[in-house]
């Protein structure tokens, strides 16, 4: 049925755009309150009238998944406001720099890891008391970088820290699993979205990486880049209890660009 997420409530971080933003207008369309988390006030606020105007409900909060208490508090909003959290879309990231090792800075590696994986840990971290009392499911944003072969020469950064969220999530679904919460990873491929605005790619990244056969943003599927919307139908399925018996697994949304 359309109201599939009837009472439920879902947290979204990076909810302002992209990605983040196609699942909170999708979770919000089947019945789900959603919590648009964002560092971008104006994004998430935009993002919850959207959600106002198709008839959902929904709130904005500004929060940084990278710190602490912002992102404790935050979680606690949506908790005393809707006194439960069923979902949590664990979505916020960036590109960051991409560049040589030799010559990523030691400030750059650390920010990509704050956002990318702390702020993963961090979400789940304050979101698990809450999921703990009646079971849920989360799932996490990671990449197709980090999850094949051979990434993209220059993204080492960012590949460490979509494969670490992997990890992370096989230990939490295993930890979680007793309290009936699931926990799944997505791999994108590329999708259109707004992260080339947090993407700093040198000169030397691009010299250093190995050309491939397929022009960038496009898979062997389809010949553009992805949208949000198809990554929200992944997202709605894991939501819901139509996936009850995965966890524990990352499913990639790619076109086949990971066989590359
Ligand atoms: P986007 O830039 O369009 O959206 C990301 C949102 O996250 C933005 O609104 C931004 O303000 C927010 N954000 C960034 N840092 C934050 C922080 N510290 N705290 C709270 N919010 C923060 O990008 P997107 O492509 O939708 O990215 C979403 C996720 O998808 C990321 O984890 C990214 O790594 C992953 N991903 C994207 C692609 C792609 O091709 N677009 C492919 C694979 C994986």
């Amino acid at each position: 049925s359309q109201q599939k997420l009837n009472g439920k409530v879902a947290i979204v971080t990076g909810g302002g755009s992209g990605i983040g933003r196609g699942a909170a207008l999708r979770l919000a369309e089947h019945g789900a309150k959603v919590c648009v988390l964002d560092r971008e006030r104006e994004r998430a606020n935009m993002v919850k009238e959207e959600i106002a105007r198709l008839g959902g409900e929904a709130m904005a909060v500004e929060a940084d998944v990278s710190e602490s208490e912002s992102v404790r508090m935050a979680i606690s909003k949506a908790a005393d406001r809707w006194e439960r959290i069923d979902i949590v879309f664990a979505n916020a990231g960036i590109n960051g720099t991409w560049t040589t090792i030799e010559d990523l800075s030691e400030e750059d590696w650390d920010r990509t890891m704050n956002i990318n994986l702390k702020g993963t840990f961090l979400t789940l971290k304050y979101a698990i008391p809450f999921l703990k009392k009646q079971g849920g499911s989360v799932i996490i944003t990671s990449s197709v970088n980090g999850n094949r072969i051979f990434s993209n020469i220059g993204a080492s950064a960012y590949s460490t820290s979509k494969a670490g969220q992997v990890a992370f999530m096989q230990m939490a679904a295993l930890e979680l699993a007793e309290y009936r919460i699931r926990v799944n990873a997505i791999c994108p491929g590329a999708i259109k979205t707004n992260i080339g605005q947090n993407t700093n790619r040198t000169p030397e990244a691009e010299e250093a990486a190995i050309p491939v056969e397929y022009p960038e943003g496009s898979s062997p599927l389809e010949h553009h880049a992805g949208s949000p919307e198809q990554v929200a139908d992944l997202v709605l399925f894991l939501a819901s209890q139509q996936s009850s018996l995965i966890t524990g697994t990352k499913v990639f949304i790619d076109g086949a660009e990971s066989l590359l």
